[in-house]
């Protein structure tokens, strides 16, 4: 069997290309807010990325690098600035946050309706009630590239390995809004394998290099390979072996070039969404 590589990087370009002619036809350029807190080398590259993706495509990105001794009340009051501030359309937090702060409450500080990364409970919350507004980016990103493979997703037997907030759970509300038919395993999942063994379609979500292996999965099955773990040798690799894959699997993202850039795309389309939204209201 020819295993087909998911292509995130040609579905990149051609919504990127889509994105720009949207923010030409605007009458006023969004703005998206990004706020790094501390200076951890990998979220300075992820911040970096998506400012350059959202300079691509014609949208403002406006950089808050603050002290990574900040207090907890000091950041959600820069962040309730930032949402009375009528230049700013998205507001992202860049994640993880320095220990001492409570993402969580942090989040929740972000007005949903300018909420890019689709992550306050409001839009969590819309989301499961079947009537979504800003929807997490990786669990679109995973969606739409599954779709290239596999356009009619009803009746899917779909696995979906990790239950985060940012990704496990979010996707499996879209999966089953698709009709698919959904398990969610997590770390406490008995017999992971024959779990994952029943997948037509099989998401993994975990940060566990090489956690799946060839006998997770079923021969013809689509895989969706969200993790990304740096090995100590600096390579950058999913959750799944993907080389044993080939040959076995239906098709399978790479990692990296699948799922990371797709999530960047998804991030800057939900800020164009805020912006039409809120030049609508105005
Ligand atoms: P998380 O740590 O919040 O959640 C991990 C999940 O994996 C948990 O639900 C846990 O129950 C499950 N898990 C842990 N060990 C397991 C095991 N042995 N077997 C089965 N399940 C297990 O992580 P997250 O934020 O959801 O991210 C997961 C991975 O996806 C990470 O590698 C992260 O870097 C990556 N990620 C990638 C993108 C992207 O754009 N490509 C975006 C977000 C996250």
């Amino acid at each position: 069997m020819e295993t087909q590589i998911i292509d995130g990087k040609s579905l990149v370009a051609e919504y990127q290309e889509k994105m720009k002619t949207q923010v030409e036809r605007m009458s006023r350029i969004p703005t998206l807010a990004v706020i790094l807190v501390g200076n951890d080398p990998a979220s300075e590259i992820y911040v970096r990325h998506k400012r350059q993706v959202a300079e691509r495509v014609g949208i403002v990105s406006e950089l808050f690098q603050l002290s990574p001794v900040m207090t907890q009340e000091a950041l959600i009051a820069f962040i309730q600035e930032l949402n009375a501030n009528d230049k700013v359309d998205g507001i992202l937090v860049q994640l993880p946050l320095p220990k001492h702060i409570d993402a969580d409450a942090v989040i929740e500080a972000i007005d949903p309706n300018k909420d890019a990364d689709g992550l306050t409970s409001a839009n969590l919350g819309h989301l499961f009630v079947g009537k979504p507004n800003l929807v997490p980016c990786t669990p679109m990103a995973c969606l739409d590239l599954l779709k290239t493979v596999c356009p009619v997703l009803q009746g899917k037997n779909v696995v979906i390995v990790g239950r985060s907030k940012l990704v496990g759970k979010p996707l499996s509300q879209l999966l089953l809004d698709e009709n698919c038919t959904v398990t969610q395993a997590h770390s406490k999942t008995v017999n992971l394998k024959k779990v994952c063994h029943e997948a037509d379609i099989l998401i993994v979500a975990v940060g566990k290099p090489n956690l799946i292996t060839k006998s997770f999965v079923k021969k013809g099955a689509i895989i969706i390979d969200v993790g990304i773990n740096r090995l100590k040798n600096k390579k950058i690799v999913g959750d799944v072996d993907f080389k044993k894959m080939l040959g076995h699997a239906a098709a399978i993202t790479p990692v990296p070039g699948g799922v990371g850039p797709m999530t960047v795309t998804m991030l800057l389309h939900n800020t164009i969404q805020i912006s039409k939204k809120r030049q609508k209201n105005n």
